[in-house]
């Protein structure tokens, strides 16, 4: 039987946590905004320490989310849903169709997506109870795994990125440290081979790694020594906090532009540091942003032309990169303050982009 408790935090509209014993389900939603469209946002499944990690996990990513739609001008609001447990262990059918209960239980304000942990065909399973979710297979009328996408997105973004530093718009000769080769890195890695870039790389599987330097010529570093690389281009593609207080004074590259979400761990203190040495930050909720774009265009907007709304990202890492040199003040401080000032209902934004069509809400 699903028990649902709701639990009042300032600054989010609602925040669930839903328990199902019989089912081994410990699941939280936060909806941290609604105020562009329904909350958009991935189901993640962790062997979480504790419930309350697992909520501050629900809530800074819930967060990230509302900044990625208001900053892209997507009619979504902010969400995430985190299970916890192991994805390789605990995961069960049982478990993935009491998920689709809880989102139901918040009647459209969340949608749910794939997220680490949770595959395409696992949202398959949970979409059996609750109508409230994208991301499933493309049998299943879905767009599928939205990595690919991802991948484009960081593509786009690291150029703009180089012509901004380096004044410089092709690949061949560029040098780009990748840190994790999974969905999006190893995508993303063969999008810069085939361009001509050169490779630096580093994963906990060496077998990727070994898998990589076959394939593209790609030297391997180890994990512990990839953010310190002789690069142009450091690109963070595992997990957060890449970017702390150890890493950031022995970072090499000119530039930092990756997918990985939450790549400072502190949000104040490490972007600071970074645009004192002189990197280039490419924020990542705008830069990883592909995901994000392709399920909205495809499952809500029920649009197959990604083309426009990727380039997005591009044009907002140039404002972004502009205001920056303009103010002295880092990248990702601009980013906050451009997605504070788009967090508004879709009709209020002051579109930038006016060659394309106007949308009327999503919600
Ligand atoms: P993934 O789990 O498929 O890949 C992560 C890879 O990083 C794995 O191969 C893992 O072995 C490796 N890794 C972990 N820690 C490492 C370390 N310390 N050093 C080197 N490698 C390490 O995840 P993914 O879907 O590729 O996502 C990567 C990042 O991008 C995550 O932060 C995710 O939240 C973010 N992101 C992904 C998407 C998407 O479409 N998949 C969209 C937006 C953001």
């Amino acid at each position: 039987m699903l028990q649902v408790k709701n639990i009042p935090i300032p600054g989010y509209e609602k925040v669930i946590t839903g328990i199902d014993d019989s089912a081994g389900l410990h699941a939280t939603i936060a909806i941290h905004s609604t105020l562009r469209g329904p909350a958009l946002g991935g189901i993640r499944m962790f062997p979480y320490g504790s419930p309350d990690a697992a909520l501050h996990d629900a809530l800074r990513l819930s967060k990230a989310m509302s900044r990625k739609a208001a900053i892209n001008e997507l009619d979504v609001g902010g969400g995430k849903a985190v299970i916890m447990g192991d994805p390789r262990k605990d995961k069960t059918r049982a478990l993935l169709r009491a998920m689709g209960r809880l989102i139901e239980t918040a009647k459209g304000n969340y949608i749910g997506a794939e997220d680490a942990g949770i595959s395409t065909g696992d949202m398959d399973v949970i979409a059996k109870s609750t109508s409230h979710v994208t991301g499933l297979s493309p049998e299943r009328g879905g767009s599928g795994d939205p990595s690919q996408t991802t991948a484009q997105g960081v593509m786009l973004g690291m150029r703009a990125a180089l012509r901004h530093k380096l004044h410089r718009d092709a690949l061949p000769g560029v040098r780009v440290a990748i840190q994790g080769l999974g969905k999006v890195g190893w995508r993303l890695a063969e999008l810069l081979a085939r361009a001509g870039a050169s490779l630096v790389v580093s994963d906990l599987d060496e077998r990727k790694c070994r898998d990589a330097a076959d394939r593209w010529g790609a030297r391997i570093v180890p994990p512990q020594e990839i953010h310190a690389a002789d690069a142009d281009v450091l690109a963070p593609c595992a997990m957060g906090g890449a970017l702390n207080a150890e890493s950031i004074p022995q970072i090499r590259a000119a530039i930092v532009a990756g997918s990985a979400n939450n790549q400072f761990d502190d949000e104040t203190a490490g972007p600071a540091s970074l645009h004192a040495r002189d990197i280039l930050h490419a924020p990542d909720y705008v830069i990883n942003a592909g995901g994000l774009i392709r399920v909205y265009v495809r499952e809500i907007l029920k649009n197959h032309n990604l083309g426009p709304w990727l380039r997005r990202i591009d044009q907002t890492l140039g404002i972004i990169f502009e205001r920056s040199d303009m103010t002295g003040d880092p990248p990702m401080r601009i980013a906050d303050e451009l997605a504070r000032q788009r967090l508004v209902p879709p009709a209020e934004t002051a579109t930038i982009h006016h060659d394309e069509p106007c949308l009327g809400g999503a919600r």
